[in-house]
């Protein structure tokens, strides 16, 4: 049995995983089979992470985090977690290989995912020129006309980076305002390639076999009319991965799971949560690199308190479980000193 497990690969579980590790707790980080790396993966040139001045690519950034929590003893699976059972004393966290592993501390940490619109031609056209991923596939439109929906960050960073392939980039945008930050808007607005498309939702994707178009609907006036776009990228947001927890832990009104305060405790004991599976409103990387911090730290807070005889050696490891970060736990439970 492991003293902990971490579920996710994001900024929040390897994080986490770093300040575990350091505290001699061997942790199991279930790193997803294909997903590996979280949504930064997705993405371009990060510019807001601090302590890079110039910037550093998604991908890069995250190669850094699990460097990191390897060199302190991490073990990283690349699995997917299917089933959990986080009830008794002892967790039990099954993956895709069948096999069930145990602990006595769990940190979730899945992140999110794409929300998509709904309609019933996206899913039927992903793919096929429907995407959630300018990174993965912008490649496949140089030199078309394509669309972008959304009015968030996410969606101003997909467009502008769109602009490298497309010959035009249309952002599809349901209101007259945008929600992306002040910067980002900035840069959208100024890239003569985008052009905005504002309070109008996508009713229908067009296309038997790949995007020739899509019907917007004018929220204002009802009027439709086509688009002749040969890729349209979901940009609307993101929910929280949370179908594994459902009726073992609680959640909040927003669909995110609920935690105590600050910290990371669920209602369970020795389960935690970190990242944007708990954040509604913040979901940046470092705030969800500092919110594994939190989680790593109440775990290690929470293993100290078990029972000795609980406490066996994690697996591969002979050294005794402890408060290893440079601190310790005061007789009121307080978990000081930490670095
Ligand atoms: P957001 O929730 O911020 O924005 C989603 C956008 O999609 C909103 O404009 C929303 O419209 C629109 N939307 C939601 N649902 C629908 C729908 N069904 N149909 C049409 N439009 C819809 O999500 P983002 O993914 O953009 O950003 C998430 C977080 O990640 C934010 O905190 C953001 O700052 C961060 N981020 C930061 C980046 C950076 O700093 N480099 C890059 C990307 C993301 P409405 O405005 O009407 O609600």
């Amino acid at each position: 049995m492991r003293q902990i497990i971490i579920i996710g690969s994001g900024p929040a579980g390897y994080t986490a995983a770093i300040y575990a590790a350091r505290a001699n707790l061997a942790p199991l980080l279930i790193a997803s089979s294909v997903e590996a790396g979280g949504e930064l993966m997705n993405t371009t040139e990060v510019e807001n992470y601090p302590g890079f001045p110039e910037g550093v690519q998604g991908p890069e950034l995250m190669e850094h985090f699990q460097a990191q929590a390897e060199r302190f003893g991490t073990e990283v699976l690349y699995d997917d977690v299917t089933s959990v059972d986080l009830s008794g004393e002892v967790k039990k966290v099954t993956v895709g290989s069948g096999e069930t592993l145990e602990a006595l501390a769990v940190i979730v940490a899945t992140g999110s995912a794409y929300r998509k619109l709904g309609i019933e031609s996206e899913d039927r056209l992903s793919g096929h020129g429907v995407s959630w991923c300018a990174t993965c596939d912008g490649f496949f439109f140089r030199g078309k006309e394509i669309a972008v929906v959304g009015g968030g960050d996410s969606a101003m960073e997909e467009a502008t980076f769109l602009t490298r392939f497309a010959s035009k980039v249309y952002v599809v945008h349901r209101k007259d305002t945008l929600r992306a930050s002040k910067i980002m808007q900035d840069r959208a607005f100024a890239n003569e390639k985008i052009e905005f498309v504002w309070n109008a939702t996508i009713d229908e994707i067009l296309g038997a076999d790949k995007v020739t178009g899509v019907v917007l609907n004018d929220t204002r006036t009802g009027e439709k009319r086509t688009l002749d776009v040969t890729g349209l990228f979901v940009a609307i947001g993101n929910d929280p991965r949370v179908h594994l927890f459902h009726g073992q832990l609680d959640l909040t009104e927003e669909g995110t799971l609920a935690v105590e305060g600050r910290s990371s405790r669920t209602n369970l004991p020795g389960v935690f949560a970190a990242g944007d599976v708990i954040d509604p409103t913040y979901r940046q990387a470092i705030t969800a690199a500092a919110s594994g911090t939190v989680a790593a730290l109440d775990a290690e807070h929470f293993l100290a308190t078990l029972p000795e005889e609980l406490l066996a050696p994690a697996d591969g490891d002979s050294s005794p479980t402890s408060p290893a970060s440079g601190s310790t736990v005061t007789a009121d439970g307080q978990l000081v000193g930490a670095p």
